[in-house]
């Protein structure tokens, strides 16, 4: 099956085997060997593979810190409030402290506050305090008991007639910025007066909006606010509201610095989250009492670690803006995803590397079988079929010849003197020489005949179905011509000329051998008559020394 495929070369084209080496067929094959495009799909579906397994692994990495996040959020929320639950209860101490005694002198209250040691255990608390409400008609009295007590410059703060008046009488620690406290009236402040009204009519803890506080005033100015306490009067019912006004006593207070307060609350996670507190349920640049506003521009780096929650504190609410420090959301770049990527991609090479070697191997093999093959019937300097094959031509053209009692002649052609063109240029000019021969030779004949080498400068030419002499004369003259005319080979123009004999089945012959050496001694008789022509075969003819 082979063999016939590969001796018709005019019918059959191999599809990777031509003179031109490698030649492929139709679409992507035109571009790529089957082993390149069989490598390209293992590396694209080794790639696929790779880009699921790392999104995958991307996405649970993304999840497995969201959660983490909210972890640490609500973390982070439940400290805020669980400091603030601390510090009203620090302040429920110095009620209690009320309640206990009916009069509690300044002593008392300053021995009571210094031994809760303030600035050691609870950061952000400015102080604790005790403000009273004194009434207009009191108002001069008032001042004059606390200037008795050693305090000759006291008075309300500020001057002016009100309907109303508090004021601050005990603060401690009583030093330094908390003195500028001692005889503010913080109902003249509607943001202040707001938490003491709300404490004292609900009997509960209250807290302000944000107010910047008077020991503030002037310098290292922070945002803060202040709890309110109320305290009634011992033994007087406060059930209703009309009850606890009438037997309000005053204000246990403190004020926080809001920075103070915040100052490492997050504990040791604080370079992971971002906390910004805006005073009431709405997010705006003037309610922001901590932390950078989300509109100053500092803050508009995407995230997706942004999380808002509103909490309550005495009473009053505010929004916590929770945001991942940029390094945190990078996590995700340092967790099992990078190395599935990379790995992945190593695999991928290697696979695509192994199916290369695999294929291309077996696809060399397969050439090296075929390339086998075929110098088994093609001579391997001009490409024109060799004894082998044109044999086997010849004998089916016989065979042919005989049912369909028809002519074959068979042209044997010697080269006129070939070996000076192989003294004088040296050998490679002269197999230049016998390729180009071989082309001249397949121009003179058809495609139904076949052109042969033989070895040497020997060359047969089948023609079957010659009808008669005539014709094959026609393509020996067309032959004769052709290989006189001057080669132009390696800038040398070569001059050659052949002597060609014939011989015709039936009458010269009817087996293949008897054809071929009667066509010889044709061929010798032709060169012994001065090379150059044509001759027929005759029995008459003698056997030359070829
Ligand atoms: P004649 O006219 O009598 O035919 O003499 P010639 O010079 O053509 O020589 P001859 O036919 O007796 O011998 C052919 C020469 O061709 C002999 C050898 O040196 C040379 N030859 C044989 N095979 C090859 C080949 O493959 N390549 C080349 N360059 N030369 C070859
Ligand atoms: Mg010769």
């Amino acid at each position: 099956m082979i063999k016939d495929k590969l001796a018709d070369k005019h019918v059959a084209k191999p599809v990777y085997i031509s003179r031109q080496g490698e030649r492929r067929a139709g679409g992507l094959t035109e571009w790529l060997a089957p082993s390149q495009l069989l490598s390209l799909i293992v590396l694209a579906v080794s790639l696929f593979f790779t880009y699921q397994l790392w999104n995958e692994a991307r996405n649970n990495a993304e999840k497995a810190l969201q959660s983490d996040f909210d972890y640490l959020v609500r973390e982070s929320n439940r400290r805020i409030e669980q400091r603030m639950q601390t510090y009203e209860q620090v302040l429920r101490g110095a009620v209690a402290l009320f309640a206990a005694s009916d009069d509690v002198t300044r002593q008392e209250f300053h021995e009571y506050v210094s031994a809760l040691r303030l600035d050691e255990h609870y950061p952000g608390i400015e102080g604790i305090g005790f403000s009273i409400p004194v009434p207009p008609a009191q108002k001069a009295s008032h001042i004059t008991a606390i200037r008795n007590e050693g305090f000759p410059d006291y008075s309300i703060k500020p001057e002016g007639e009100r309907d109303v008046y508090t004021s601050i009488v005990y603060l401690e620690p009583f030093s330094g910025r908390n003195l500028r406290a001692f005889g503010y009236d913080m109902y003249t402040d509607p943001v202040r007066r707001a938490a003491m009204q709300q404490a004292r009519d609900s009997g509960r803890a209250a807290a302000s909006g944000k107010v910047t506080l008077v020991q503030d005033a002037g310098h290292d100015i922070q945002t803060g606010f202040l709890l309110y306490l109320p305290v009634y009067r011992n033994g007087a019912p406060h059930d209703t509201v009309t009850e606890r006004r009438a037997s309000f006593a005053g204000w246990i207070y403190a004020p926080f610095r809001i920075s103070d307060l915040m100052a490492g609350l997050n504990g040791e996670k604080s370079e992971t989250l971002d906390v910004s507190l805006y005073d009431g349920n709405s997010v705006s640049g003037d309610a922001l009492m901590h932390g950078d506003s989300e509109f100053n521009g500092i803050r508009q780096s995407p995230t997706r670690f942004v999380r808002a929650h509103h909490i309550s504190i005495g009473g009053h609410d505010w929004t916590v803006i929770t945001r991942a420090q940029p390094g945190f959301e990078q996590q995700i770049e340092r967790g099992k995803a990078p190395i599935i990527l990379r790995a992945g991609i190593a695999a991928s090479v290697l696979l695509t590397l192994l199916a290369w070697l695999l294929v291309d191997d077996r696809a060399r093999a397969l050439q090296a079988a075929r390339q086998a093959l075929r110098l088994a019937l093609y001579d391997i300097l001009t490409d024109l079929p060799n004894r082998k094959l044109f044999t086997d031509r010849l004998l089916q053209a016989l065979a042919k010849a005989k049912r369909d009692k028809a002519q074959v002649a068979v042209m044997f052609i010697d080269l006129d003197k070939f070996k000076p063109v192989n003294d004088q240029y040296g050998h490679a000019i002269g197999d230049l020489l016998l390729k180009e021969v071989a082309n001249r030779l397949e121009e003179c004949v058809r495609q139904s005949d076949t052109v042969a080498r033989l070895g040497g400068d020997e060359f047969v030419v089948l023609l079957p179905y010659a009808k008669e002499n005539h014709g094959d004369m026609i393509v020996a003259g067309k032959i004769l011509k052709a290989l006189s005319e001057p080669f132009q080979i390696a800038g040398q123009a070569l001059h050659i000329s052949s002597s060609i004999g014939i011989a015709v089945y039936p009458q010269d012959g009817d087996t293949e051998k008897l054809l071929l050496k009667n066509a010889d001694i044709a061929m010798y008789h032709a060169k012994k008559s001065g090379r150059n022509n044509v001759k027929f075969f005759h029995p008459d003819m003698e056997e030359g020394g070829k």
